[in-house]
């Protein structure tokens, strides 16, 4: 008789771990069944903001598997519309509840493939029964903020609860649909993924679009009309809204693994070992926004929710199941975003990090740009380098530019995770043409200016 695997939560991580699973076992050997509560399988939450904006004309564009083609092609079945509500580790069983006909299923797994993902903090102030109030972390969230946005009386005035990078892809989505925008932040800059002073030259450019960015300013509530969003509140007083988007971060779903008894990391989210397993339990494996990564520089684990993490763990999850060999190595904490024009990267430590983790370290920031100045489009660019010292080996990077700085960030990422010196950096041998670069690469500069900051001994 086929083993059974079961899957809960049908996007990245638990379907990337079902199809790599299939791709080494049959039918006849591992029946899969994967449990999602949501209508949709494969969805990427990353395009919502340009679908939001109409740079993504469809919703299903975001959808790269349906449930059909994951039974039909890959022989996996999805029950969609269905909430997993308890992992019984001792039958070996799931219990979920289904969402539309309503009722209660039971399903024996072998193998079990935790990967609920995350769920947006909801703030105290949230009110039910206030419409116009979007957390944007589903397609039917998308969904239902675009139906909002065109509904008559049409939305004119926007607020951004939240700075990441869920805020400022969602103030810009909002922008370039003719809405005035007020981004509210907590801290004293938006992109708290960056240091303060490259979060501040975010800032500034998100302002010069005309997106109003108000940092340092605690939104306490929530003002309506009829029923109706009217304003935000905040200590600073009001700020008229009639649509407002939530992007306070997430938190990784870890309910029903807490009352299952799986094992919970220091961060807050599921612990697995290297393969993606769940220690302490046999056949339990866990991946995506749900789990918790070895950070490599730190060596400590953190809550990084990113697709990118998600899929590959799902894929190295699935491989171990399916008889091969696969690791997770850990995180270096890569990011890219835009808004509007500028574009932000950042890889390993900010400061704060590199302080928190008891490292010795200098700083350099090198101002140059992306193209030959004499070549059009030349336009600003910011580097930041943290390096250890006295050892000169990277531990982090920033950027923030115009076109072609966020995808740099990929060469320092690939530099810091093979942990190179910022002295081998110098020497790196990256393409140059005016149109892609000055002949110093921007990246290449801030490497010369932290060999001299290492150099004079200062910080
Ligand atoms: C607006 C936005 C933009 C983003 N942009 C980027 C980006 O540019 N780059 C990047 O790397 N990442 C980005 N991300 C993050 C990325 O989308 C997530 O990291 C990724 O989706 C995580 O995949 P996952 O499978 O772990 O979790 P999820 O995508 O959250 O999927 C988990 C699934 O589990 C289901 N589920 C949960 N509990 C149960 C249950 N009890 N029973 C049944 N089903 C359940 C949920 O419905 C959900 O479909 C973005 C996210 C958002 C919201």
């Amino acid at each position: 008789m086929a083993e059974r695997m079961i899957v809960i939560g049908g996007d990245a991580a638990g379907m990337s771990a079902a199809s790599q699973a299939r791709r080494r076992r049959d039918r006849s050997e591992l029946e899969i069944v994967a449990f999602e509560r949501g209508h949709f399988t494969s969805y990427s939450a990353c395009g919502i903001p340009y679908w939001v904006s109409g740079v993504v004309q469809e919703r299903d564009e975001l959808i790269a598997r349906d449930p059909k083609t994951f039974r039909d092609e890959f022989g996996i079945e999805v029950r969609t519309r269905h909430e997993v509500t308890a992992i019984d580790l001792d039958r070996r069983e799931v219990v979920a509840r289904d969402l539309d006909g309503g009722g209660e299923v039971r399903a024996g797994f072998d193998t079990l493939v935790y990967a609920t993902g995350a769920s947006p903090v909801q703030p105290d102030w949230a009110r039910d029964d206030v419409s116009g109030v979007f957390g944007v972390q589903t397609l039917d969230d998308g969904a239902a903020l675009i139906d909002w946005l065109e509904r008559e009386p049409r939305p004119r005035h926007a607020v951004v609860v939240g700075g990441g990078y869920v805020g400022v892809e969602m103030a810009e989505a909002l922008v370039q649909r003719g809405l005035t925008v007020q981004l509210v932040e907590q801290a004293d800059q938006p992109m708290s993924t960056v240091d303060p002073d490259m979060g501040e030259l975010v800032a500034e450019a998100m302002r010069a679009t005309g997106i109003g960015v108000r940092t340092g300013l605690e939104v306490t509530g929530l003002q309506e009309r009829d029923g109706r969003i009217s304003a935000v509140v905040t200590d600073e007083g009001p700020i008229p809204a009639d649509v407002v988007v939530l992007g306070l971060g997430v938190r990784p779903n870890t309910a029903l693994a807490e009352a299952a008894g799986l094992s919970i990391g220091p961060s807050g989210a599921v612990r697995t070992d290297r393969r993606m397993r769940v220690p302490g339990v046999s056949g339990v494996w866990a991946a995506g926004d749900c789990v918790e990564s070895l950070h490599r520089v730190s060596g400590m684990p953190v809550h990084i929710p990113l697709g990118t993490h998600a899929n590959k763990q799902g894929r190295v999850a699935g491989i171990n199941i399916g008889g091969g060999h696969a690791t997770f190595p850990g995180v270096i904490g890569t990011a890219v975003t835009k808004v509007c024009e500028l574009e932000v990267g950042r890889t390993g430590l900010r400061e704060r990090d590199a302080r928190e983790a008891g490292f010795e370290f200098v700083t350099v920031l090198a101002q140059s740009t992306n193209r030959a100045g004499y070549y059009p489009g030349s336009r600003p660019m910011t580097v930041k380098l943290i390096a250890e010292r006295p050892s000169g080996r990277l531990l982090g990077a920033q950027i923030v530019g115009w076109s072609e700085a966020a995808k740099r960030i990929d060469a320092l990422a690939v530099a810091l995770w093979n942990g190179m010196t910022v002295d081998e950096m110098t020497a790196l041998d990256l393409g140059y043409a005016p149109p892609y670069a000055p002949v110093w690469d921007p990246m290449l500069i801030a490497a010369r200016k932290a060999v001299d900051a290492l150099a004079a001994g200062g910080r």
